[in-house]
């Protein structure tokens, strides 16, 4: 239950407002429901709108206070008018946290213009677009935090999903240069690497059983993680435990990435 215990207040986000991009469902929406956890008010988002108030009305009747955002990370269009929104409406986005993402399967000789544009746009520009409109706001505070999900992919080539690992791979310089820019002004980001975790986006891979085996026998914790392990790192990211931490990259992956 949100607000359960007494929070130790070095995590602490009462007062705090988070967007989780790409929250109605899967890591977005287990990082959503721990931010809360932590005292955070929410704004959750994603594409579809029945959906996410599908989403929005399971979260309400657990406790947590939420707003919805049906908009596309990917459209710059979409993502300043949403912002807009949250200024009129009067609300501050404190914490950021850049999840939204995609994911393309096909060898690079056969994939499309049109494939490989969609998968960088979803899984990298969108979080530049989301991070400029969310940091000018928090420059004119003084505070904020940006987390960017990035992936084992973040360090990483991986055959058949190469414009993802390199929209990954992006996301972590990504981090770096927004850390450089908005230090000064109070602003920390951070990223996130999940190794391989149980959600819709690896339903193909969870049924495959040669995949399994191999996920199982290639990560020291000898299983898939589940949705709710990132949700120490992101409070971590979000609250002020982690306010000299900057431009860092925790990989939260069951030992995958330390082992040959
Ligand atoms: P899911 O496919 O389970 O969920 C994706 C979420 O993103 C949904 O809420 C979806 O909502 C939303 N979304 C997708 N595209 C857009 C868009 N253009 N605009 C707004 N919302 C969008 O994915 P996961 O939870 O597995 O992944 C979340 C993040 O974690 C991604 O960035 C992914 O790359 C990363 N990741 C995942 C790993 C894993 O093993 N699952 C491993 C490493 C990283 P809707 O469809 O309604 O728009």
């Amino acid at each position: 239950m949100p607000h359960a215990t007494k929070p130790n207040p070095l995590f602490d986000l009462t007062g705090r407002t988070a967007l989780v991009t790409g929250s109605s469902r899967g890591l977005g929406r287990a990082i959503a429901e721990g931010l809360g956890d932590a005292g955070a008010k929410l704004v959750i988002n994603g594409r579809k709108a029945d959906t996410l108030k599908q989403a929005a009305d399971e979260m309400r009747a657990k406790g947590y206070d939420v707003l919805e955002a049906v908009f596309d990370v990917a459209l710059e269009k979409e993502v300043e008018a949403a912002f807009e929104r949250f200024d009129a409406e009067g609300t501050q986005i404190d914490i950021l946290v850049n999840n939204a993402g995609i994911q393309h399967r096909q060898p690079m000789v056969e994939l499309k213009l049109a494939d490989w544009q969609r998968v960088i746009d979803t899984n990298l520009t969108a979080s530049f677009l989301l991070g400029r409109e969310a940091a000018k706001r928090m420059i004119a505070r003084g505070h904020g935090k940006v987390i960017n999900i990035g992936s084992l992919t973040s360090e990483l080539a991986r055959r058949t999903v190469i414009p993802y690992t390199v929209a990954k791979g992006g996301v972590r310089l990504l981090t770096k240069g927004m850390a450089a820019e908005w230090a000064e002004h109070g602003i920390q980001a951070n990223a996130i690497g999940p190794g391989y975790m149980v959600t819709d986006m690896n339903e193909a891979l969870l049924s495959d059983e040669k995949f399994d085996a191999w996920v199982k026998s290639r990560t020291p914790a000898g299983r898939w993680g589940q949705p709710d392990e990132l949700v120490g790192a992101a409070v971590f990211l979000a609250s002020p435990a982690s306010n000299y931490v900057n431009g860092q990259m925790i990989y939260v992956d069951g030992g995958m990435l330390s082992v040959l």
